[in-house]
């Protein structure tokens, strides 16, 4: 068995797509093994790189954990500009009477994490009251993350971007 010290970068064979999609713990990347060349499984986990040893010939590598399609809203933040699924539970909404935008929070601490946001003028394709209609919903939102305030935010403009899931 050869063994290298140096912990080197691996390339890193990323099947996305069909496979990548679930929250779940299933999710795995192919790694090739810069050593012996052969490939090898190693599952995702929500860290940026993880150090993984080749199961045929020993060797250490690190790699690059791809980036996540389906986030935590508590992890917005980290992908201000992007197109991002949230998926969690609407724990609390909101009709500002003044404007008539409709929060809908992810978070209790709304302060803290922001919110997604539907504007009076889009009500209507959310069925008019999405207050009502989505509180305590589990969905999955679809859209981009901007930054609002110093918070993150999702402005919905269109019923295509929430699935209820329960
Ligand atoms: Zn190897």
């Amino acid at each position: 068995m050869k063994t290298v010290s140096a912990i080197l970068v691996i390339t890193v064979l990323v099947s996305l797509g069909a496979t990548m999609g679930a929250v779940g713990q299933d999710k795995f990347i192919n790694a090739k093994c810069f050593n012996c060349g052969k490939l090898y499984r190693v599952p995702v986990q929500d860290k940026e790189t993880v150090v993984v040893t080749c199961p045929h010939c020993g060797t250490k590598a690190k790699i690059k954990m791809p980036e996540p399609t389906v986030i935590a809203w508590e992890k917005a933040s980290k992908y201000i500009g992007k197109e991002k699924v949230i998926e969690g539970k609407i724990v609390k909404t909101y009709k500002d009477p003044r404007s008539n935008n409709v929060y809908l929070n992810l978070n209790p601490d709304y302060k803290t994490y922001g919110s997604v946001v539907i504007k009076s003028e889009d009500l209507g394709k959310f069925g008019g009251t999405p207050e009502a209609t989505l509180e305590g919903k589990k969905v999955r939102v679809k859209g981009k993350i901007v930054e609002h305030k110093g918070k993150p935010r999702i402005w919905l403009t269109d019923s295509g971007q929430v699935e209820v899931l329960e």
